[in-house]
């Protein structure tokens, strides 16, 4: 449990069993914890014929999320005696998904937890998901004369439905499309704050940020609203930070600056009453509760506090309306609920294969300088031999580059040097003063697990931004790991892999593979962002996706079951007719027949392979 950190980063969502298995721990109905084994719900995947790899939805976790952050900023209210409320809307761009945005907008329905919207098909699953007009709707994004008529008949239809605007140019549209329709549009502004934020997204916050007006263009748009005789309209004022903050000092510091342009506003006599804090509350991928980009400094409950408590404090002594408090928390709403699960295929090792003997008297003088170097190996020459056994492997790889020596002799001495340097690396820790270049042995000798699935497709964040995701075996946890590893995925890509590991590791511990026995691992926390920034490459598709829901009595149903893409829906994406991709190969095979290579039978089993794969998962499959 204490290798793989599962207490601090799980949320108290997930726990190890005492015969080693993930157990799903989650309060149910709001009343006492219900742990379900992951293995249960693996095998029952298995039986409905759900292969690895699968993501898989935990619908009562992401319901927790929406309680937790409604209830966190419920209690700052009361305890603080803010005089308002708080509202959420969750950004669809976060997980778009349909189950997951349902689940959202049903569950949420109690809080009124709304939707954030960034592009009209957003606008349009947040307009038909929402049950009440009690919730709001922020529209966020460039916004042209379609995704304007869209909000204003939401108005219409009695949301609050806000326009933020995020450029000037955006303002005569908005003015001329709500005269001509008739409605009174709500408008936000959207701010750009001075105040920088640290982690990955620093460059979404501070005045290069890409998005947002700066004062010189809010007062345009304050003047352009007055001329249309519609100050009025303008209610909303909104920020954000970047995603996945790990500073609550920056997160206090924002709003405090926000508050400025707030009151700035209301002076300017716009009516105001709704201030958006945008997203950002960070996720503890790697549970070390600091400031770092996988990581954060507070808790849900500070975060909210310290929200509300800046605003009174910036708003209290000008005796200013508390506005109506928004935010637009994704990643933390949807991170802890799914979760990814893949097999392990092969592993590829980098000890000795044979047994390293003393190469006979006549045998190559490089191959026997290369062995000699193990029987001198000691703390105190370390280096030294490190040094030779690089010098007369690669010696031996020139010879056989050359011709000199043969595949027998190569293979002798990369055996050796291999045993010498995992040699050099158990010596390592007794050395005094650790030459550099010896302190990452522990990499270099690391096995290479092969996991069934892609990391381009199932978590591009840890290909393309170097995201760290908790990632451990789901079963065998009563077993000691032996074994340091990376990950490779199955596309043929060098960096289809995961060699960056939760508190700052480059390897995984994990267990020498059984014969005949799966090896499950999980990559937890997976919820936000991955599912739609997801690729095609290599043309694997979308994996298998189950939801469970958990009840009270510890049972669980399975809620939905999504098959992933089929090799005739991948083929299709990249504008490839699966049928004509048939006649095609039908008449290779035909002629084939005709010049006598194969029989007619023969023909039919190879058309019928053909089909089956075309319908087949794009995955291995057993
Ligand atoms: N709101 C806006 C305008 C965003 O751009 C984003 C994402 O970056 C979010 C909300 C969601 O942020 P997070 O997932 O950090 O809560």
């Amino acid at each position: 449990k204490e290798t793989y950190g599962i207490d601090h980063w799980g949320n108290g969502y997930f726990d190890v069993s005492d015969d080693g298995e993930v157990m799903i721990t989650c309060p149910v109905n709001g009343s006492d914890t219900v742990k379900v084994p992951l293995m249960d719900v693996i095998s029952g995947m298995k039986d409905r014929e759900l292969d690895m790899p699968v993501l898989l939805r935990i619908e009562n976790l992401l319901d927790q999320s929406i309680s937790n952050i409604n209830e966190a900023f419920r209690s700052a209210i009361k305890a603080a005696e803010y005089q308002n409320i708080y509202r959420g809307v969750f950004p669809i761009k976060v997980n778009q998904q349909c189950h997951v945005v349902e689940e959202i907008a049903q569950f949420g329905n109690r809080y009124n937890h709304g939707l954030e919207a960034g592009s009209k098909p957003e606008l349009i699953i947040a307009m038909a998901s929402l049950p009440s007009d009690e919730s709001y709707i922020v529209c966020n994004g460039y916004k042209d004369e379609e995704f304007i008529d869209l909000g204003l008949r939401a108005i219409q239809l009695g949301w609050k439905c806000f326009f933020v605007v995020e450029t000037p140019s955006e303002v005569p549209l908005i003015i001329r499309r709500s005269k001509e329709l008739g409605v009174k549009p709500m408008i936000g502004t959207r701010i750009k704050l001075s105040t920088t934020v640290e982690g990955h997204w620093e460059n979404d916050s501070g005045d290069r940020s890409i998005f947002g007006l700066n004062s010189l263009q809010l007062v345009e748009v304050i003047d352009q609203l007055k001329a249309a005789d519609m100050i009025d309209c303008l209610e909303m004022l909104h920020f954000h930070l970047g995603s996945q903050i790990p500073s609550i000092h920056n997160i206090r510091q924002g709003v405090q600056e926000a508050c400025r342009y707030y009151i700035s506003m209301i002076n300017e006599g716009a009516p105001m009453g709704y201030l958006d804090t945008g997203g950002g509350l960070a996720v503890d991928y790697d549970g070390a509760q600091h400031r770092g980009t996988h990581s954060k400094n507070y808790t849900m409950d500070e975060y909210c506090v310290d929200i509300v408590e800046a605003v009174m404090q910036t708003l209290d002594p000008l005796n200013i309306p508390h506005p109506v408090l928004m935010s637009e928390s994704g990643r933390a709403t949807v991170a802890y609920s799914s979760l990814f699960l893949f097999n392990t295929l092969d592993v590829a090792h980098f000890d000795p294969v044979f047994k390293v003997e003393k190469p006979s008297d006549d045998s190559d003088e490089t191959l026997k300088n290369l062995f000699e170097v193990t029987e001198r190996l000691n703390p105190k020459n370390v280096q030294e031999c490190y040094n030779d056994a690089i010098f007369y492997r690669d010696e031996i790889r020139h010879l056989f580059n050359r011709g000199q020596v043969n595949l027998r002799v190569r293979a002798q001495a990369e055996n050796v040097f291999l045993s010498i340097v995992q040699g050099v690396q158990s010596i390592a820790p007794s050395v005094e003063h650790l030459p550099e270049e010896l302190t990452n042995l522990r990499e270099d000798l690391a096995d290479i697990y092969y996991g069934n699935f892609s990391v381009f497709q199932s978590l591009p964040d840890a290909w393309a931004i170097g995201q760290v995701f908790p990632i451990m075996p789901v079963h065998r946890l009563n077993e000691m790991p032996t074994r340091e590893a990376m990950i490779a995925d199955l596309t043929c890509d060098c960096d289809g892999k995961i060699d960056n590991f939760i508190g700052g590791r480059k390897t995984l511990p994990l267990h020498p593979l059984k014969k005949d026995e799966e090896y499950y691992m999980g990559v937890f926390l997976v919820g936000a962002y991955q599912e739609t920034l997801s690729d095609l490459h290599n043309l694997f598709g979308d994996t298998n996706v189950v939801s469970i829901r958990i009840n009270a009595d510890g049972s669980y149903d399975f809620m939905r079951e999504l098959h992933g893409d089929s090799i005739a829906d991948v083929l299709s994406y990249v504008e490839y007719d699966p049928k004509s991709l048939r006649d095609k190969f039908r008449n290779t095979v035909e002629k084939a027949v005709r010049r006598g290579k194969i029989s007619v039978s023969t023909r039919q089993q190879i058309l019928a392979a053909f089909s089956a794969s075309l319908s087949g998962y794009t995955y291995y499959e057993n």
